[in-house]
């Protein structure tokens, strides 16, 4: 289940009418759905096809409902600074730094559950078995990203693998991770993210982070 971050009344991170991360991570998810199923022969889903509003809870439980194996939600980052940028792969658990927390929030925005939900997220963390899945994915996902994008461009930071409460994350029966890919508020991935060609190096990254984490079940399964 790919799910592209916003839509409808809300645009995400925006610079102007023509800059929205909603347009952004839609033409990602279909460049990526394409290739999921080209290259390793499976089912993509989407949880939004269009420029549409989907609250966060839906997305999730969509993915539950079509009994989806993995969720990619794909964002765009931004920050108040323009020299910060690069590439960052998140999964559900509480935040590992400040900055995590700021974008939880942001990426939150559209949630009316107010901060005492927190509760709930906590949980459903003791309750989620697939905490370990979804870390293991994150892993394989942010290093295919790093190689691939690595080929073609030059200056790509790599932020690693975080942590943070994202309701979008919640509730998932499925191994769930949250990728940003890049920040709309730095020049040069501003420019890079309008490009198609970037989004196709992003996707392929996706995709190979996807195919070693199949393979490593598969292997695992073999040796057990
Ligand atoms: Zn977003």
């Amino acid at each position: 289940m790919i799910d592209p971050g916003h839509g409808g009344k809300d645009p995400g991170t925006f610079l102007g009418n023509d800059v929205k991360e909603k347009n952004i991570v839609l033409n990602l998810a279909q460049i990526l759905a394409k290739k999921l199923e080209q290259r390793l022969r499976v089912e993509a889903v989407l949880t939004r096809n269009t420029d549409i509003f989907v609250p966060l809870e839906n997305r999730t439980a969509f993915a539950n409902m079509q009994k989806a194996d993995l969720f990619l939600s794909l964002h765009v980052n931004a920050y108040k600074q323009g020299d910060v940028y690069g590439l960052e792969t998140y999964f559900l658990n509480m935040a590992t730094d400040e900055r995590a927390v700021m974008l939880a929030a942001r990426e939150n925005a559209t949630s009316e559950k107010s901060i005492s939900d927190l509760q709930k997220i906590l949980n459903d963390l003791m309750l989620n078995t697939k905490i370990s899945e979804s870390s293991k994915l994150a892993y394989d996902i942010q290093e295919g990203m790093m190689v691939q994008v690595r080929k073609k461009y030059e200056n790509i930071r790599d932020l690693g693998v975080k942590q943070a409460p994202f309701y979008v994350l919640i509730g998932a029966d499925m191994p769930a991770i949250l990728v940003e890919i890049g920040f709309l508020t730095n020049p040069v991935e501003k420019k890079r993210l309008q490009n198609r060609k970037y989004l196709e190096s992003i996707a392929d990254g996706i995709v190979s982070g996807i195919e070693n984490y199949v393979k490593s079940f598969e292997q695992a399964s073999v040796r057990g």
